[in-house]
């Protein structure tokens, strides 16, 4: 019997789907409605046909390819269980990057869901091998994320900012989530795999995932495809960058990118909440709290920041 990403999997690979794609009518039978359904599209029907009302542009592997500064793998899926699943599988002895038009299983930090439908999104994963040990790997998502924040906003990206320690926001509404996942593959050497999440034509609504969402077709007219090559070129030369000199060049600007410095802000930990203002960074990418009881550092493990609403300061 084929798991349900499998037959998902066939689904989008079969003549049903070609036609949607291509703005045509299909039989409306209970199979087609419901993998639809499971991507996330949405199906007008009538006298028993169904059809994809405004079917999605879809990533231009080849321009996108072109585009790429430096040599890297570029594979591309309609549908996998996760991107970082098969970069991770991959060992990143070369430099190669996973993109899928749409997610099974896609997962955020601590198992979470990443949910994104068919189509509408970026989700893909980076993976390289750095000649580094898993110590020194302290902040690589918060120099990822400032990275992404400047080099966007460089390309005339609107309202974008950071919230510590991994996503983008965009009118302080989160955009982008980043998964770091590593192998080690010997003390002085690690595979890293940068999964990204990216919001541009679609977001869940907040009763799907519990906080308000918003994507970057708010904030810049780049196309999904020229946001691809965007990314994927930074996260090279970010990699590159870290993999020389740490965190040092984005402690200087993390006051530049960081959504919430000097603000009042509760952090989120096994479900308890520590208040206080946000100052900053330390050296190692703790964030630095003044709480009521001195200052606090949270290290980035599985927790999780938030504005203080009901604070006046
Ligand atoms: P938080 O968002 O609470 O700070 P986190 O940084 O640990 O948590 P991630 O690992 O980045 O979270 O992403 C998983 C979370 O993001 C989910 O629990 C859900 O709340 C939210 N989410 C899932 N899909 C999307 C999406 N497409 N856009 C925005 N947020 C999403």
């Amino acid at each position: 019997m084929k798991s349900e990403s499998n037959q998902l999997q066939a689904f989008v690979a079969g003549d049903a789907f070609e036609s949607l794609l291509r703005g045509r009518s299909w039989p409306a039978t209970d199979e087609v409605l419901h993998r639809l359904d499971q991507l996330g599209l949405s199906v007008l029907v009538q006298r028993q046909r169904c059809a994809i009302p405004t079917p999605p542009t879809l990533l231009d592997i080849d321009w996108i390819r072109s585009q790429l500064t430096t040599s890297i793998e570029l594979q591309y899926d309609f549908v996998v269980e996760s991107t970082n699943r098969l970069a991770l599988a991959h060992g990143g002895v070369k430099p190669a990057v996973y993109l899928a038009e749409f997610q099974a299983q896609g997962r955020g930090r601590s198992g979470r869901q990443w949910i994104s439908p068919f189509g509408a999104n970026l989700m893909l994963s980076f993976v390289r091998q750095l000649n580094l040990g898993v110590t020194d790997l302290a902040g690589l998502s918060l120099a990822i994320g400032s990275r992404l924040v400047g080099c966007l906003r460089s390309k005339g990206v609107k309202g974008l900012t950071l919230k510590w320690p991994n996503d983008l926001l965009v009118d302080g509404h989160k955009t982008a989530g980043i998964l770091i996942e590593i192998d080690v593959v010997s003390p002085a050497k690690v595979c890293v795999v940068v999964g990204i999440g990216l919001n541009v034509e679609a977001c869940p609504e907040p009763g799907d995932i519990g906080q308000t969402a918003s994507k970057l077709r708010m904030a810049t007219e780049l196309s999904r495809s020229e946001l691809a090559a965007i990314v994927i070129n930074e996260l090279s030369e970010a990699l590159a960058d870290f993999e020389d000199q740490g965190l040092e060049p984005i402690l200087k600007s993390w006051s530049q990118v960081d959504g919430f410095i000097g603000q009042s802000v509760r952090v989120v930990q096994n479900e308890e909440s520590v208040f206080g203002k946000n100052l900053g960074i330390d050296e190692r990418g703790n964030l630095l709290l003044q709480t009521a009881d001195g200052l606090r550092a949270f290290s980035v493990g599985d927790v999780s920041l938030r504005a203080n609403a009901g604070a006046t300061s």
